[in-house]
């Protein structure tokens, strides 16, 4: 790019950034950047730099940017049918559902858009089940984790404990307790007779990328059993093979009654997923739930590309196999500032003694595209389909960043 290019394009990016800031409601801030086009682990920006995405658009681009299959599936699907609406059959969801329940514990599936409605339709799920199946008006209430985060539906949000979230939106869903992650006696001493459902992230994400350990899991099932409560796994961010599994939960033998999926699933069209049992689905009548545009053709069609590729011979073994090395290459970094180097697979927390968003700039600037989970953790979920020599590359750009600061 010549220096002419480079001013019209330095000046395009100005432009579309001071419309934002007229046009969007502000609940985000950006760097000034604009990304025109992605191939593979690669986003490009307007003036031509080329950036390695160890973010996945918050693991959402799970086969990365531009897939040549899914482009075509979603364009043989688009000039066939897009949206009819829940009120008709259609093939595409239908589909999609039988790979889900073929491949989970599941025996049904609720579509939706978004990770938060997934988890609105799982409270309210929890709620006629609990209320029919006991005959009691008062089995609502439900137990959280701190750190957890499930969306920001008033109803996702009353479950996700962090108070800058919830405070402004006052009064939330009430009957919610948040007890500490991995406590599993805090877990036990909050769960009574009013407590219709538990629900619990296998990895927290947005919280800082902590795993859940293997007893804890375990711990939960038995307790969840032991006072009829259901309990539900979001997998939004860890599940569909970001940890090396295809469900989060599989590492611990442990099976929930309800899963709710959403972010990568259509690779990067909107898409939510609640996977229940049949004790659960079967509470559940025509009128109870509904979405207008919830399992259209055209997302469910993507979403076959992406179940289909990461059920492929040998992709998830690839995930681990990364997943590990990522997580060794970030170890030997060595730096005192590092606490510690976390996670499962191909999500990735490295936990500083310092605010990480210095960090996260300079990386953009060198051409590495990372994330933070909270003031102090750096987040690393690229696509599944990085390779060893893209993490080399990623490690050594951090590695710069921190020898500057
Ligand atoms: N649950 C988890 C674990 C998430 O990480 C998120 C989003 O980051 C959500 C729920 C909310 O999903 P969405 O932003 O699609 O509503």
């Amino acid at each position: 790019m010549d220096t002419q290019d480079r001013v019209e394009s330095s000046v395009k990016t100005q432009e579309i950034i001071d419309a934002e800031a007229r046009l969007i409601v502000p609940t985000y801030t950006r760097p000034n950047r604009l990304f025109t086009h992605g191939k593979g682990i690669h986003l490009f920006d307007v003036a031509g730099n080329s950036y390695l995405d160890f973010t996945s658009g918050i693991a959402v681009t799970n086969l990365g940017h531009s897939d040549q299959q899914w482009i075509e599936a979603v364009h043989e699907q688009a000039g066939l049918l897009v949206h009819v609406s829940n009120l008709y059959h259609s093939a595409p969801h239908v589909e999609l559902a039988h790979r889900l329940v073929e491949n989970s514990f599941a025996d049904r599936v609720f579509f939706c858009n978004s990770g938060s409605e997934a988890n609105e339709a799982a409270i309210k799920f929890s709620r006629k089940l609990a209320r029919f199946s006991t005959e009691t008006e008062k089995k609502t209430n439900i137990v959280a984790f701190r750190g957890g985060f499930h969306g920001r539906t008033v109803g996702s949000l009353s479950i996700t404990a962090r108070r800058q979230y919830r405070e402004p939106f006052a009064p939330l869903m009430p009957g919610v307790k948040f007890v500490p992650f991995n406590d599993l006696d805090a877990a036990q001493s909050a769960i009574n007779s009013e407590t219709c459902a538990v629900i619990v992230e296998p990895v927290q994400g947005e919280g800082g990328v902590h795993v859940a350990q293997a007893d804890f899991m375990s711990g939960l099932r038995e307790i969840c059993n032991k006072n009829n409560v259901i309990l539900v796994f979001d997998e939004v961010q860890c599940g569909m093979g970001r940890t090396g599994y295809l469900w989060a939960h599989e590492k611990y033998g442990v099976k929930p009654d309800i899963m709710t999926l959403a972010k990568p699933l259509a690779g990067g069209l909107p898409i939510g997923v609640v996977l229940v049992t049949e004790q659960v689905a079967r509470i559940m009548q025509p009128g109870d739930h509904g979405s207008t545009f919830a399992g259209g053709p055209l997302i469910c069609r993507a979403a076959q590309v992406v179940f289909d590729r990461i059920c492929q011979h040998g992709f998830l073994e690839a995930v681990c196999t990364n997943g590990e090395y990522l997580q060794e290459s970030l170890r030997g970094l060595d730096d005192k500032r590092i606490v510690e180097v976390r996670g499962a697979g191909l999500l990735v927390g490295v936990e500083f003694n310092m605010e990480v968003q210095s960090i996260i700039s300079r990386a953009a600037e060198k051409g590495l595209i990372v994330l933070n989970a909270g003031d102090k953790v750096l987040r690393l979920c690229p696509p599944l389909t990085v390779t060893a020599q893209d993490i080399d590359i990623a490690t050594e750009v951090i590695s710069k960043c921190l020898s500057e600061s």
